[in-house]
């Protein structure tokens, strides 16, 4: 189905997601498949919005202003359930203005999806690597190819002038310890790709119950080390591959990357993400120590495109349910980006949100926060990360 891709706001460059059938790689993990077991792509559907002469909808805003898409969040487009379709849709997207995000872990259809787009280099390519060893991922995901061949991929398209991301995510210390990633880290410098994505593998208690007993042997010694020992490990493992020289992302980090710049410069329009903020400041600040207020946060955020527009429906407001349903009840109408920023800023409620971020700290007095004249929160900003469990409000 092509949907916005509300689940990636504020972190990823893609505006759009088109998920295909269910996907058959049955990774252990796979919250995808876990909420939804059964999956249909629809992709008649995707097409036709493709050729709307009358953008209408906040979807088909996005698709005419030429934003890309994701291919694909909830399912591997390149399976063997779902290589049919992708080649369609690739039929397709090669004759649309914007680019395309893959996200795989590569197979069937792929070649083929690539070669439909001919010269064109405005596609990113994210290919997930959990583990170096290919027993490991043959439980943990079974039905993908292994590591080796997804690397083997990855090495090939690079050379053949993609922008290529090395996935590790989710990120376990049993799946990825510290000597494989070295080892991993090693292999890719020596062919010149310098572009790492990690993540947590981040599953709460609530959530383990839902994973079943097959599940939950398949992930082995990942599941004991779930919580803070992963969260510790993966920022030690990000601090690494900052310090190696790589092009990092990962949601929070306190570094620069000039990963989402790479991005930006093949895909065109994008939208904007809470680590070009944080380029901003330490562009702007260094490790000075700044007071940020509300209008600079909007002026780095709103710069173009669809954040500069209203929107007729209120879509926006879905992405506050899905990420912080006390906010999604406060705020009943949204019908601009300016707005959504607005509450980014201003409330902690959110997976995504300015005050949960390691680098940025409220400002107040007696524990509350100073609001500005147009009742704004303001932060200090001292390139310095902070990592207790609970923020205080501070006295700048
Ligand atoms: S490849 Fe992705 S979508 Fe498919 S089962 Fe694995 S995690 Fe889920």
């Amino acid at each position: 189905m092509l949907e916005v891709f509300l689940g990636g706001y504020m972190f990823h460059p893609a505006a759009l997601d088109y998920s295909g059938d269910t996907c058959q790689n049955n990774c252990a993990y796979c919250f995808a498949n876990i909420n939804k077991e059964f999956r249909t792509g629809n992709l008649q559907g995707a097409i036709n919005a493709f050729y709307k002469s009358e953008p209408k909808t906040y979807r088909d805003m996005l698709l005419s202003m030429g934003y890309p898409i994701l291919v694909s969040n909830r399912s591997d487009p390149f399976t063997v359930k779902n290589q049919r379709d992708s080649i369609a849709l690739f039929t397709h997207l090669a004759e649309r203005k914007g680019g395309v995000f893959i996200q795989t872990k590569t197979g069937p259809g792929m070649d083929e999806c690539l070669d439909l787009m001919g010269d064109r280099r405005d596609v990113v390519v994210y290919i997930t690597v959990t583990t170096i060893k290919d027993d490991i991922a043959k439980i943990v995901e079974p039905n993908a190819p292994p590591p080796s061949a997804r690397l083997a991929t990855a090495k090939r398209l690079h050379k053949a002038g993609y922008l290529v991301l090395i996935a590790v995510n989710p990120c376990s210390e049993a799946w990825m310890p510290r000597d494989d990633l070295e080892t991993l880290c090693k292999a890719l410098k020596k062919e010149g790709m310098n572009h790492v994505c990690i993540e947590m593998l981040d599953i709460k208690r609530k959530r383990l119950s839902l994973l079943g007993e097959k599940r939950v042997k398949r992930m082995g010694a990942a599941i004991g080390m779930l919580g803070d020992r992963n969260r510790l490990y993966v920022r030690e493992c990000t601090e690494y591959l900052v310090y190696q020289g790589f092009d990092v992302a990962k949601k929070g980090m306190p570094f620069k990357t000039e990963l989402f710049v790479h991005m930006k410069d093949r895909l065109g329009t994008t939208m904007p993400v809470m680590q070009d903020f944080v380029n901003h400041c330490f562009d702007k600040y260094g490790t000075s120590g700044a007071v940020l207020s509300y209008p600079e946060w909007e002026s780095i955020m709103a710069r173009d495109g669809i954040m500069l527009k209203t929107i007729k429906q209120n879509n926006i407001r879905d992405y506050l349910l899905r990420s912080g349903f006390a906010s999604w009840k406060d705020n009943q109408e949204v019908h601009s980006h300016k707005e959504f920023l607005r509450i980014v800023w201003n409330d902690p409620r959110h997976r995504i949100s300015v005050q949960n971020h390691s680098l940025f700290r409220v400002i107040g007095k007696d524990k509350k926060p100073t609001l500005d004249e147009d009742g704004n929160v303001q932060f200090y900003f001292s390139g310095q990360p902070y990592f207790g469990k609970k923020k205080e409000v501070i006295e700048v």
